[in-house]
């Protein structure tokens, strides 16, 4: 029999919508594509997205910005972040997120991770207290998040300002509160892989008047907030801005065009991504030897990736398992290589951390951890292959690990 081969592209995502593509012509014939080369009367695309964007989140203020990284660093400095403080940080995040930190001036110290993917609470409230560092810059990485009223606890036992980094949360909710809204600031990603996508791009929220008038002035407004619409009033912005340094990073219109148009289809792409998320999840639960996160009740989590574990293999089986799923054409990654690998990278590659910490929980679980994308172009039946086929391999790599166990 012959074994089943999975033919689509895993890197493959959703055309943009045809009304995004038609408006984003219109910009394109406008030749205005500078967000604040607006004329008299006229609101440009970038602050209309703004104004929807925080419409959709539900808080008074948004900044689009260049991309996710630079929202992490912009809403660090926004948020007071002086030269050498310390930002608490999970390990297990992707490499932008310690980036900003180290952008920004601030020192990152990594927290261990659980056995679910989130942030280790135990770990989290220890280090606060021995780092004293002021900030927690928590990502809810690849989706998962933490339990947001037990980081809140900690944040305030400890003083700590909390930004979330929700690059893979847009349009998740913890316990029905939307994720962003828990911290101080948060930061959204639009890069290709994220939940909207206009190839790059990031953004801010906040309900923090000082804070967000800080960041309009850092991403380089020249003085022009006033054509802002999700922005505080003009006497926010008369304290902060001459000693506000531009670090010119802004979103331009035609992004702001294709984005606006995708915005309006969110939910509706976040359930889709439930879906599959779901089919493919059913498969891998049956999978004897393969571990799925428990994802607690309160989570509302868009599943536009899918993680999962292998807990008895070592480094040789996670390697062929990889190799026999590759050649299957399921494009399986890996978060515990010690070497960078196209977007993941362990912790410990992060040479210009001063004084990295040992991470032995974080080390363990990023050994065997596992991660796919679910691209909008799948279906159910795509992913129930998927799991079949991931399945197959984790049996096929498990039997030929013991031949020489038995042999022996
Ligand atoms: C993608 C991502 C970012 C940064 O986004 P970019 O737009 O690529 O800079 C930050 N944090 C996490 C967890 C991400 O996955």
């Amino acid at each position: 029999m012959t074994k089943k081969t999975f033919k689509k592209s895993f890197t493959q995502q959703e055309p943009i919508p045809e009304a995004a593509i038609a408006r984003a012509v219109e910009v394109l014939r406008g030749g205005r594509l500078h967000r604040y080369n607006t004329l008299e009367g006229e609101t440009s695309e970038a602050a209309l997205l703004e104004a929807e964007f925080a419409a959709y989140l539900g808080v008074p203020y948004a900044l689009a910005c260049a991309s996710g990284g630079y929202a992490l660093q912009v809403a660090l400095r926004a948020a007071g972040l002086a030269s050498g403080d310390k930002v608490l940080a999970n390990a297990f995040t992707l490499s932008p997120v310690p980036g900003a930190i180290h952008n920004a001036g601030g020192r990152p110290i990594l927290v261990e991770t659980d056995e679910d993917y989130t942030i280790d609470i135990g770990d989290l409230s220890q280090k606060a207290a021995s780092s004293r560092a002021k900030y927690l810059l928590l990502s809810h990485m690849r989706g998962h998040i933490a339990d947001m009223e037990a980081v809140l606890e900690v944040c305030q036992a400890h003083e700590l300002v909390l930004i979330e980094d929700c690059a893979h949360t847009l349009g998740a909710r913890w316990n029905g509160r939307m994720s962003g809204t828990f911290g101080k600031v948060a930061c959204f990603s639009s890069q290709t892989y994220k939940h909207l996508n206009s190839g790059e791009g990031g953004f801010l929220a906040s309900a923090d008047p000082e804070l967000m008038a800080r960041a309009v002035v850092h991403s380089g407004s020249y003085m022009l907030y006033g054509r802002h619409l999700a922005a505080p009033d003009e006497e926010v912005f008369l304290k902060v801005r001459l000693e506000t340094a531009n670090m010119s990073g802004r979103m331009d219109n035609l992004r702001a065009a294709i984005l606006r148009e995708q915005l309006r289809h969110l939910d509706d792409n976040c359930r889709r991504w439930n879906l599959l998320y779901g089919a493919l999840e059913a498969e891998l639960r049956q999978v004897p030897g393969l571990r799925m996160p428990v994802r607690p009740q309160h989570e509302d989590y868009v599943g536009s990736s899918l993680q999962f574990s292998l807990p008895g293999f070592g480094e040789t089986e996670i390697r062929s398992f990889i190799e026999l799923c590759a050649a299957r054409g399921v494009e399986v990654k890996w978060f515990g290589a010690a070497e960078p690998h196209g977007f993941t990278s362990r912790y410990d590659s992060w040479h210009f951390i001063e004084d990295p910490a040992e991470l032995p929980k974080t080390r363990a679980l990023l050994a065997t951890l596992c991660d796919l994308r679910i691209p909008l172009t799948f279906d159910e039946a795509d992913c129930r292959l998927i799991g079949e086929i991931i399945g197959e391999c984790t049996v096929e790599t498990g039997e030929a690990d013991e031949i020489p166990a038995a042999a022996g």
